[in-house]
């Protein structure tokens, strides 16, 4: 983390130099893609340009090329996962891009601004606790490896180990486990569970050290972070080190494609660097040492990709499905700019259609919610540009609620007083969750209410709609 700054290639760069910016720069008022945007009388987009926190690449995370352009504009979005007790807090209330840029070298989709980890991670009020889902696809996920590949002996490294869950499931068929992840409260809890936890941020150095003091990894697993950090070639090279000469690297990222075509933007947000696909992926990986044997789309925050990679060269032959894969996204021109602006061109009429539908609920009186305080609310609260409009948001997570969301502070509140309060308009923020919402809400239907949901069309549900679920 101490080296945060030093990556930059402009190092504390906080203001916009238009001469050195290459493509259409998100805040160039020459950018066609502003529309979006709200502007001031200059024609540049009023919102706040930056702080102390954040720098811009100006090159690919994954092939280095400065090559990028700009494929999707969102608007500067806060910090998620931030609760603060009074409305007069106006701590962590900055916002940051979060930009869609393609590599046109290599075709990998990635924000280009990033934040820096220290002010990212701090206050975080996330904790995965596993669910019962994660769970059984961690036991599917094992008994792949173990069982598909053979992968029966040895030692599993899980980096981003969270909690032990995933090194668990190994340790029960027989691998010996070791997790690596830099919360410290998270590491305590895995050793508490029998799961042995290095308290470090994963880097080459580490891996070296595990390499030499224990051996080879038979299997290296990246679930939560393989999208997460900026420095993706450091971390390619610990996984390379670690890795045996018959051993597994498998990794799960939310799926480009699944982005695109399912349009889902909640999962756009300050930690998810990488909008990961096959063919720029291979090109990396392939550049690191390493070459994707198996892929699987698999329907976790609506649709990630799990990867099985090993050496270059190593002993197992590569499974059709890398090429069936490669051969969906060249058709869909995953690789090419054209196949992911569609996603920027529905998101502005998304935001057309809402904007004229709350403008006009507001004109009549009516009252507008929100549903769910999840990790993507604030994506969606500033694509819709909903901050100012939502008058509460139901949730009953014991860190977030009668608390209020920072920036915009919104309360928290029970969900219990979604009936006392009956809103009009309830927005559903937690996105994946939709469905299960609606069906456990159909009293505050039936007294009149009409839930929202934004993605992947606008959709005013009521009583009627909600019973074609
Ligand atoms: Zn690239």
């Amino acid at each position: 983390m101490d080296n945060f700054w030093k990556i930059s290639r402009t190092p504390g760069r906080l203001g916009i130099d238009y001469d050195e910016t290459p493509f259409f720069h998100p805040r160039d008022p020459i950018n066609p893609m502003n529309d979006s945007h709200d502007a001031d009388e200059s024609g540049r987009p009023s919102w706040p340009v930056g702080g102390p926190h954040w720098r811009r690449r100006d090159s690919c995370r994954l092939c280095d090329s400065e090559q990028v352009e700009m494929v999707a504009a969102l608007r500067p979005t806060l910090l998620p996962e931030r609760y603060v007790d009074s409305p007069d807090d106006t701590s962590a209330s900055e916002r940051y891009p979060v930009d869609l840029y393609m590599c046109r070298s290599c075709g990998h989709v990635q924000l280009l601004d990033v934040i820096d980890p220290s002010c990212l991670w701090s206050g975080y009020t996330y904790h995965s606790a596993q669910n019962q889902s994660t769970l059984d696809h961690f036991e599917e996920v094992a008994e792949r490896v173990v069982t598909g590949f053979g992968q029966s002996r040895g030692m599993a490294v899980d980096i981003g180990s969270n909690d032990g869950s995933l090194l668990r499931c190994f340790q029960r068929r027989g691998l010996t486990a070791l997790g690596i992840d830099p919360a410290e409260e998270i590491a305590a809890r895995a050793m508490s569970a029998g799961v042995e936890t290095i308290p470090q941020v994963v880097s080459l150095e580490l891996a070296q050290r595990i390499r030499r003091d224990r051996g080879p990894a038979a299997v290296v697993t990246a679930f939560n972070v393989f999208a997460h950090t900026d420095d993706m070639a450091e971390m390619a090279a610990s996984i390379h080190a670690l890795l045996a000469d018959d051993g597994l690297f498998v990794f799960e990222v939310s799926y480009l494609l699944d982005i695109v075509e399912k349009f889902l933007l909640g999962t756009i947000f300050h930690e998810h660097l990488c909008h990961h696909s096959l063919i720029p992926l291979e090109q990396f990986l392939r550049r690191h040492g390493m070459e994707i044997i198996d892929v699987d789309r698999v329907d976790v925050q609506g649709g990630s990709l799990v990867g099985v990679a090993q050496r270059s060269g190593g002993p197992r032959p590569i499974a059709a499905t890398v090429a069936a894969l490669r051969e969906q996204e060249l058709k869909r021109e995953l690789n090419q700019p054209a196949g992911v602006r569609a996603f920027g061109d529905q998101l502005q009429r998304l935001q057309r259609s809402t904007s004229e539908l709350v403008a006009d609920w507001r004109a009549r009186g009516a009252s507008i919610a929100g549903y769910g305080a999840a990790r993507s609310g604030p994506t969606l609260l500033a694509q819709f540009d909903l901050g100012g409009v939502i008058e509460c948001i139901f949730d009953d997570h014991f860190q977030k609620v009668n608390k209020f969301t920072n920036g915009d502070r919104i309360p928290v509140v029970p969900t219990d007083e979604l009936l006392r309060r009956q809103p009009d308009y309830v927005f559903i923020l937690a996105w994946i969750h939709a469905t299960p919402i609606i069906q456990k809400n159909l009293e505050y239907l039936r007294r009149g209410g009409r839930f929202v949901v934004c993605c992947p069309e606008v959709r005013v549900i009521d009583l009627e709609e909600a019973s074609r679920l």
